[in-house]
C-alpha cells in the first residue's frame, strides 16, 4: 500500500473520497509521514482509564505528536503502556512523584485525562512542572477552578488547551464554515440533545465530590459548546428545569435529566435536554432564516451524519482525537490558530454556563450571563 494512501486510511480518511469534498480548512495540517520532519510534541498521558486508552491509540496514527510518557495510579497499567507503546520506565509516573516531570527534558506536555474534579490540581501542577497542559472536558468543576487554571498556566508560561475535539470534525467545521458565509442567513434556532442511560451506580461519575456534578458536566457541555460554536454567538441569558426519578442513583448534585435555555444577542434561541436517563440523544438541529443544518449524531466518536438544505453533508469521517492531537501540536508548537478556540477561555466559558444552569435549575429564575 502507497504510504499516502496507508496514512490517510490510518485517519480513517478514503483518498477516493478527498478530492471531491470540501474540506473547510482541516485537511491542511494532515501530514505524510514520510515528507514531515518538523517539530513533535512529546506527551505524556495522565489517567490512563477509558478514554485515556483511546487517546493514546489514536496518537499512533500522529505524525506532529507522540505518545512518551504515563502518569498513573496503577503499576499494571504502566506497565502494560510501556510494553505496548515502548514507553521507557524515566517517563513513567505516579500522581506522587509526577511534579518530578520539571526535570524530564523528553516531556513537552502532559495530557489530564482523570475524573473532572482532579484536573484543577492537577493541571497546576503540571503547569508548575513548566509543562504544556491539555485537559479534557470539562475543564474543571467551577468557573473558579478554571480561572485558577488558566492562571497558573499564563504565570508558568505553558499553553492550557481543553480536549474539544469536535472542534477539529470535518462536518462541523462544514457547518461553521456556512454559517460565516451566511449561507444559513439570520440564525434564529438551536436545539441541543444529549443523552444516554448511565449504566453502574458506583461509577465516579455518579460521585459529586469526583465529577463535580451530573449529566450536564459530562455531557450536557456539549450542547452547550455546540451551540456556541454553531450560532457563532455567545449567550446572554438561560432558564432551566431539572427532573430526577431516581435520587438514589443520582444523589444530591447530581443531575439526571436537565432541559434548558439559552438567548443569544443576534435574537437567537435555543433549547437543550440533557441526560443521563434517556437514550438515543446526540442531536444538533439549528435554523437560520435562509437554511437549516441537522446532525445526528452530532457529538459521537463517529462517523457524524449530517445535512443542510443543500444536503447531506459529505465531509470524510477522521478519528477525532488523531486529528485533534495533530492540531494541538500545531497550536502549541507552531502557534496556530484554530478555526474554533480550544484555550482555557473557552473551556472557562462553558463551565460560567453551566454554573448559571445549575443556579437557574435550583432558583426557577432567569439568569443573566456575562462570559
Ligand atoms: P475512566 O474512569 O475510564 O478513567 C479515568 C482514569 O483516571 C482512571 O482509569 C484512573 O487511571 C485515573 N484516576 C485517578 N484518580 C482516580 C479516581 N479517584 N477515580 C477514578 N479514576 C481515577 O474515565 P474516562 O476516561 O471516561 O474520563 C476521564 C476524563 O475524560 C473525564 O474528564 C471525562 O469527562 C473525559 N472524557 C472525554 C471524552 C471526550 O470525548 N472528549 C470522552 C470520555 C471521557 P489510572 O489508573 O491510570 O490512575
Amino acid at each position: 500500500m502507497d504510504s499516502r494512501r496507508d496514512f490517510l486510511q490510518k485517519l480513517g480518511l478514503s483518498s477516493i473520497v478527498l478530492p471531491f469534498v470540501p474540506l473547510s480548512g482541516w485537511a491542511e495540517s494532515l501530514i505524510e509521514p514520510e515528507t514531515y520532519d518538523g517539530p513533535v510534541l512529546r506527551v505524556a498521558i495522565m489517567g490512563l482509564g477509558g478514554y485515556g486508552s483511546r487517546v493514546a491509540d489514536a496518537m499512533q496514527s500522529c505524525v506532529k505528536a507522540k505518545l512518551v510518557g504515563v502518569i498513573s495510579g496503577t503499576p499494571s497499567k504502566i506497565k502494560n503502556w510501556q510494553d505496548k507503546y515502548a514507553i521507557p520506565e524515566k517517563n513513567c509516573y505516579n500522581y506522587q512523584n509526577f511534579d518530578q516531570i520539571k526535570d524530564n527534558p523528553d516531556i513537552d506536555a502532559v495530557y489530564v485525562i482523570t475524573p473532572n474534579a482532579l484536573h484543577h490540581d492537577q493541571v497546576i501542577r503540571v503547569a508548575k512542572a513548566g509543562k504544556h497542559v491539555i485537559c479534557e472536558k470539562p475543564m474543571a468543576i467551577s468557573p473558579k477552578e478554571g480561572q485558577e487554571m488558566i492562571d497558573a498556566c499564563k504565570k508558568a508560561n505553558v499553553k492550557l488547551l481543553v480536549g474539544y475535539r469536535m472542534h477539529f470534525e470535518p462536518k462541523t467545521l462544514e457547518v461553521i464554515r456556512m454559517r460565516n458565509a451566511g449561507e444559513f442567513g439570520k440564525v434564529m434556532f438551536f436545539q441541543g440533545q444529549c443523552g444516554f442511560k448511565i449504566g453502574d451506580p458506583t461509577q465516579w461519575r455518579l460521585n459529586k465530590q469526583l465529577a463535580g456534578g451530573g449529566s450536564m458536566m459530562d455531557i450536557g457541555i456539549y450542547a452547550i459548546n455546540g451551540s456556541r460554536y454553531m450560532i457563532g454567538e455567545e449567550p446572554m441569558w438561560v432558564t432551566a428545569q431539572e427532573t430526577k426519578t431516581n435520587p438514589q442513583i443520582f444523589k444530591e448534585g447530581v443531575d439526571e435529566t436537565i432541559q434548558f435555555q439559552m438567548g443569544f444577542p443576534g435574537g437567537a434561541v435555543a433549547s437543550y435536554l440533557s441526560s443521563y436517563n434517556i437514550n438515543y440523544l446526540d442531536r444538533f438541529f439549528l435554523s437560520g432564516e435562509k437554511g437549516f443544518a441537522e446532525m445526528q449524531p452530532s457529538t459521537g466518536y463517529g462517523p457524524i451524519k449530517g445535512r443542510t438544505h443543500k444536503g447531506e453533508l459529505t465531509q470524510p469521517h477522521t478519528t477525532h482525537q488523531t486529528v485533534q492531537m495533530e492540531e494541538m501540536a500545531g497550536i502549541i508548537l507552531e502557534g496556530k490558530e484554530p478555526i474554533v478556540p480550544v484555550n482555557g477561555e473557552e473551556g472557562l466559558k462553558d463551565l460560567k454556563i453551566i454554573e448559571a444552569i445549575y443556579l437557574a435549575a435550583k432558583t426557577g429564575k432567569k439568569i443573566p450571563l456575562k462570559l
